[in-house]
């Protein structure tokens, strides 16, 4: 791997190779093995990655792919390594290094310098006026945070950010404190990513979740892989698509790009992932325009019923859908006029293509979609989700083996935390369950998600920013709005493991408090503690760090949110908050009668491997309103671009967890030494007049006729669909505004940029 320092300006050192023609491999595990080496200690690599996703360790941070029944000693990813081995390393920020540089000089440093400088290891304050953190200790450091939001005019002036880092325990706690405080505004990472999922399904189905275990990937017949990266996003979901694959089952990969992992796999715990060509993984590979899903998905389902007129009854599931569905004839007579030339012009596919998917459609009896922020972060994400489920509908490919959704998730307990009540518009009924449980009336306003939260602090109407986890300026859209927006706040306070670029963008008084991670010991009143997450299949499990804290002065997230509600709700507060942080199992009794599924959770938890949530779609019941799954009526919805424009997704190099790049490498790609590369077909560089490596900017054209610019782009020739560009997220974050975003769920919508590309003077 080439190092080189974080803070260099990268743009004239890009370097091109050929994309890889397969993921993992034995050189997944050597860029695993010298990322880790080169940030901790042998020791505590070998401690922690033999820990890493074992029935008794360490839940990987790295994504919601879950565990498999029977796991290998090695049971974790180049990625998941690289993750976990980042967290453990054993370099430390200290108060000298705060003392060394201003707010500004920090600011002004690359991601990935901030994530280099290693572990936080005490509270931090930058007071109202200076232009540097200094210590803090803790008492003094809660007592400020509650006394600031016991000081505003409404507690709804207040939000409570979460990512999905988050334990389960810590998000109950953390939307407890909120709404005994009085306010529902509590954004989270989700609303950035899979909350087109929720909406959609949540309509469609009644329930926000997919449906599919892994013993369901192994069992399907067909498995669509659509607007996703597992290669790099998920990786050991690839494990199980070639278990999929040696059983006999069929994959069709929908992306813009031919990513890596979508081709061939080579399980490096495997003689023929070693030493063999590995595993072909898409039989069929649709290199679709982005924001073509909808009108793919519409075309296979008027295919299907066209097929069901001549041979009728040999086609759908007219029983399945009898008994479970509504709106069948509404939406049959709806898609019967989609026609082929508008589909066409949306996916820029051939027809020939989507009519041999038809027929892999017709010869499978079971059949699961996957999907990622390929569909999530568009504007018309949640009919397209809905329209999946229109597809699985017909054919009854909902509730039995190896049939169902599969929304992968990103981060690794995001389900969870919405789970546990981290959202801004819980249900009626879980607000009743809390309330009986803890003797307080919560608020039933809903609160505001990521995008109305920045609005909120933008005009002044919320001026205390909570940050637990995450780093909110990187992963928010419009970034220059969401930095101000927290520069107008009178307090910012980032819970966090490492420094981040959020830690720069301070509110009028700022704090940072230092927590442990995954991978630390958990020491309480009444000894070690683990902590539960819920994976995207909804698994529940347990997680215990083994590594001695990075410091002495660390707090887990459950102490700081427990000291915290103690000083914000007063000593006249009924909910024993000093009892949860002394013993994490008394959180978990209190899960279980508040939150639906977790009967018995310390009981059921401590089954190696933990327990399953139920989903009731798979007893064929469906809590929507009218008590059945619903056929949804889309309109064909795509991105038309004007001549001389692309459609620009953002997206994470290989080398990337989320908004920290670990290198300017993008293996996969053949991107490196650079991130600010814009990826475009070949042909459409020629026929736009910029040469292969050309240096550009990139500018979003929006309908009100505003426009964005990012600076100082490489055009690199690259296989992705004609008419599509990609790049690196966060850097493109500035191209998207805050308005921008997907109808119903209020995602960003950063898969669906419309741009042009101009080139700038040498
Ligand atoms: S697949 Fe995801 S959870 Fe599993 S080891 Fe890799 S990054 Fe971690």
């Amino acid at each position: 791997m080439t190092r080189r320092r974080a803070d260099d300006d990268p743009r004239d050192e890009l370097r091109v190779t050929s994309p890889k023609e397969y993921a993992a491999g034995v050189p997944a595990v050597a860029h695993a093995m010298e990322y880790a080496l080169s940030h901790t200690s042998p020791r505590r690599t070998a401690l922690t990655l033999l820990n890493l996703n074992q029935t008794e360790g360490i839940d990987c941070p790295g994504c919601a792919w879950p565990d498999p029944q029977h796991r290998h000693k090695n049971e974790y990813c180049e990625n998941g390594a690289k993750h976990v081995t980042d967290e453990a390393t054993t370099r430390r920020v200290t108060r000298e290094l705060f003392a060394a540089h201003s707010v500004a000089e920090l600011g002004a440093k690359s991601d990935m310098w901030l994530n280099e400088q290693g572990r936080l290891t005490e509270p931090m304050v930058k007071r109202a006026g200076a232009t540097h953190y200094e210590p803090i200790g803790w008492d003094e450091a809660l007592q400020l945070v509650a006394d600031e939001l016991r000081g505003l005019g409404s507690p709804d002036e207040a939000m409570f950010y979460t990512s999905g880092r988050v334990s389960n325990e810590a998000a109950f706690l953390l939307q407890l404190m909120a709404r005994s405080y009085g306010t529902n505004n509590l954004p989270d990472c989700s609303n950035m990513c899979h909350e087109s999922s929720g909406s959609g399904l949540g309509e469609s189905l009644g329930i926000g979740k997919g449906s599919v275990s892994l013993d369901d990937i192994h069992a399907a017949d067909l498995i669509f892989v659509v607007g996703q990266n597992p290669g790099t996003n998920h990786p050991r979901m690839l494990s199980a698509l070639e278990e999929t694959k040696r059983n006999g089952g069929t994959i069709v990969a929908v992306n813009p790009l031919p990513e890596a992992g979508l081709k061939r796999f080579k399980n490096p715990q495997r003689p023929s992932g070693v030493i063999g060509r590995g595993t072909v993984i898409a039989d069929q590979f649709l290199k679709i325009r982005p924001g073509g899903d909808l009108a793919l998905f519409q075309m296979l389902n008027r295919l299907l019923l066209e097929a069901e007129a001549s041979a009728p009854g040999a086609v759908l599931d007219h029983d399945y859908i009898a008994r479970n569905c509504i709106g069948f004839e509404e939406f049959a007579a709806d898609v019967r006029t989609v026609a082929w030339d508008d589909v066409l012009a949306a996916t820029g596919l051939e027809r020939a293509e989507i009519e041999e998917v038809h027929r892999r459609v017709l010869e499978s009896k079971s059949i699961i979609v996957c999907w990622a922020m390929g569909l999530t972060q568009h504007k018309h994400g949640v009919p397209t989700i809905q329209e999946i489920v229109n597809f699985l509908l017909l054919r009854g490919n909902l509730g039995r083996a190896g049939a169902g959704v599969c929304p992968v998730r990103g981060h690794s307990n995001v389900q969870g935390d919405r789970t546990m009540g981290i959202w801004e518009r819980m249900p009626q009924r879980f607000l009743d369950a809390l309330e009986t449980e803890f003797g307080f009336t919560p608020p039933t306003a809903h609160g505001y998600d990521s995008v109305d939260g920045v609005r909120a602090m933008r005009d002044g109407r919320a001026s205390v920013f909570v940050g637990v986890a995450g780093n909110f300026v990187r992963a928010m859209s419009d970034s220059d709005v969401t930095e101000q927006a927290l520069r107008s706040c009178r307090l910012t306070v980032q819970i966090s493991t490492k420094l981040n670029h959020s830690h720069t963008v301070c509110g009028e008084t700022a704090i940072i408090l230092p927590t442990l991670g995954r991978s630390d010991r958990d020491v309480q009143a009444t000894g070690e503690q683990f902590v539960t997450v819920e994976d995207s299949m909804s698994e529940v499990h347990q997680s215990r760090g083994r590594l001695e804290p990075a410091s002495s002065s660390l707090l887990s997230e459950v102490a700081i949110l427990c000291r915290l509600a103690r000083r914000l709700l007063g000593t006249g507060n009924p909910i024993p908050w000093e009892s949860f942080e002394g013993d994490y199992g008394l959180i978990r009794d209190r899960i279980a009668r508040v939150v639906p599924g977790f009967e018995d959770f310390n009981t059921r938890v401590a089954h190696p491997g933990g327990f399953r949530l139920p989903n009731p779609v798979n007893e064929g019941v469906f809590p929507t309103p009218s008590g059945k799954a619903v056929f949804t009526r889309n309109a064909l919805e795509s991105l038309p671009t004007p001549p001389g424009h692309l459609v620009l997704q953002s997206l994470r190099s290989h080398d990337q967890w989320n908004t920290i790049p670990y290198a300017m490498n993008d293996r996969y790609r053949g991107i490196h030494d650079a991130r600010r590369v814009v990826l475009v077909n070949p042909d459409d560089l020629a026929d736009l007049g910029i040469a292969d490596q050309e240096l550009v900017d990139i500018v979003s054209v929006w309908t009100d006729g505003t426009e964005r610019r990012a600076e100082g782009f490489r055009a690199v020739g690259y296989p992705a669909a004609r008419g599509s560009a990609a790049s690196y997220y966060p850097e493109t974050n500035v191209l998207v505004p805050l308005d921008s975003v997907a109808a119903v769920s209020n995602t960003p919508t950063s898969k669906g940029v419309i741009v042009r590309l101009e080139r700038r003077a040498p």
